[in-house]
C-alpha cells in the first residue's frame, strides 16, 4: 500500500468514525498509537465479545458504558440490551407475555 492510499485510507477511516461515534478518527491523528496495538486499518478496537476487530465506541443504550464491539455485535446489543429503544421493547414484550401468562395461570 502506497502513502497516498494509507493516507486516503485513513481520511475514510476518520469520517466514518464521525458517523459511528468511535475512535477511528485516531487513525488520522495519531496512527502510531493504533499500529502499535497491532490494529488494522479502519478498525479501532477489538471486539469484546468475539475478538475480531471493530470500534470502540459508546454503548447503543442508555449506559454509561464504552466499550469495543465488532458491527455485528454492536447491532446484536442494540436490538437485545434492555436498555436501548429496540431492546426495551423486546424485553417490556417479553415481560408482559411471562405476565399475562401468569395472569392466566391464576385467573383461569
Ligand atoms: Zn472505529
Ligand atoms: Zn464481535
Amino acid at each position: 500500500m502506497d502513502e497516498a492510499e494509507t493516507i486516503a485510507l485513513r481520511r475514510a477511516a476518520a469520517l466514518a468514525a464521525e458517523r459511528r461515534h468511535c475512535y477511528c478518527g485516531v487513525w488520522e491523528t495519531a496512527p502510531e498509537k493504533f499500529v502499535a496495538l497491532g490494529l488494522p486499518e479502519q478498525f479501532c478496537g477489538w471486539c469484546q465479545v468475539c475478538g475480531e476487530p471493530g470500534h470502540t465506541r459508546h454503548h447503543p443504550g442508555a449506559v454509561p458504558a464504552t466499550g469495543c464491539w465488532c458491527d455485528r455485535h454492536y447491532g446484536r446489543l442494540a436490538r437485545w440490551h434492555p436498555a436501548t429503544p429496540m431492546g426495551c421493547l423486546v424485553w417490556l414484550c417479553v415481560l408482559s407475555g411471562i405476565g399475562l401468562g401468569a395472569w392466566g395461570v391464576v385467573f383461569w
